[in-house]
């Protein structure tokens, strides 16, 4: 890849933000299509966000993507929120044009992309969702129209009260939610049939574990959002019980197709952002 004067920049905000695979994934698809584009990453402490932004606004930079912490606290230095982006009340993609900023979720495209490549589909399939911080809300979002059951387990129970009181005065929908704990899990996973964890338990950094059974009912799938460059503890477990298993990884390469294509208004290449994970993650 060749950086020049002429070159595009897109990137990625975040504390930490090293363990990003964004960038393998993005520069695939602008190598692919011979963009001139770079996505590079960006460690901004939350002290510094506004002037960060301010510099990538004033930097000519096009596009970029925000993750943890920084999800809710952006939306104060944006012009615009896309209207999913306002439901959900978390950015994850930001759009600059005739220097205005525009917020993104992509996140919801990206865990109904994943759940549809795996033959999951929303509507004939009941959810419990683990964790009501960024990422749970938008997954919640992107299911309640259509399954048949949502269920919200939040280690802060006033959390998952503030995504429920949300979401229903969005969707009109009814959201069932309770404390993540062992009995609660237990009793939801009789009626679930896919659990999402969307808890930053797995994420390195993280010593919390899911209070949750060894053996699993088998015709549960379990998906972890939380991507590591081996299988987390929670799909290694559910692996064990014999469950089908869907990796964080699959989110993430559809979150960023839906980003890729926001920005430039080009279909991604998603066979070969998927190929640049696959052999980054075996690389390493
Ligand atoms: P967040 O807004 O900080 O929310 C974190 C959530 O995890 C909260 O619900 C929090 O509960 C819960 N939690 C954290 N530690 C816990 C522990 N020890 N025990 C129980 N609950 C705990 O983060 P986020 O943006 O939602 O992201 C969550 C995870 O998803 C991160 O690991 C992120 O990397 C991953 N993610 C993956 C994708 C993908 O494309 N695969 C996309 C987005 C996010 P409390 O409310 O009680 O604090």
């Amino acid at each position: 890849m060749l950086v020049t004067g002429k070159t595009s920049v897109y990137g990625i905000i975040g504390d930490p933000v090293e363990h990003s695979l964004s960038p393998v994934i993005q520069n695939s698809a602008f190598e692919k299509l011979g963009m001139d584009c770079v996505y590079v990453p960006f460690r901004v402490a939350t002290s510094a966000l506004g002037v960060a932004v301010r510099g990538l606004r004033s930097q000519g930079v096009i596009g970029f993507n925000v993750t943890v912490p920084h999800k809710t606290e952006i939306i104060k230095y944006l012009d615009k929120l896309d209207l999913i982006a306002k439901n959900v009340g978390a950015i994850n993609t930001v759009k600059i044009a005739q220097n205005k900023l525009v917020g993104y979720n992509t996140d919801t495209t990206g865990v109904v992309e994943a759940l549809k490549t795996n033959g999951i589909s929303p509507g004939d399939n009941t959810f419990t969702i683990l964790g009501a911080g960024g990422a749970a809300k938008a997954i919640a979002y992107a299911l309640i129209e259509s399954t048949p059951r949502l269920t919200v387990l939040n280690r802060t129970f006033e959390k998952a009260r503030g995504l429920k009181r949300n979401l229903m005065r969005r969707s009109g929908k009814e959201i069932k939610i309770d404390s993540l704990t062992k009995r609660n899990l237990e009793r939801e996973l009789l009626k679930t049939d896919v659990l999402i964890n969307a808890t930053s338990i797995g994420m390195k950094g993280n010593l919390g574990k899911i209070p949750i059974e060894d053996n699993l009912p088998q015709d549960l799938v379990v998906f972890d959002i939380v991507y590591d460059r081996c299988d987390t503890e929670l799909v290694r477990q559910a692996k064990r019980s014999g469950c089908r298993t869907i990796r964080g990884t699959e989110m993430l390469l559809y979150q960023a197709a839906a980003a890729f294509e926001l920005w430039t208004g080009v279909k991604a290449p998603v066979d070969t952002m998927r190929d640049s994970l696959v052999s980054f993650e075996f690389s390493r």
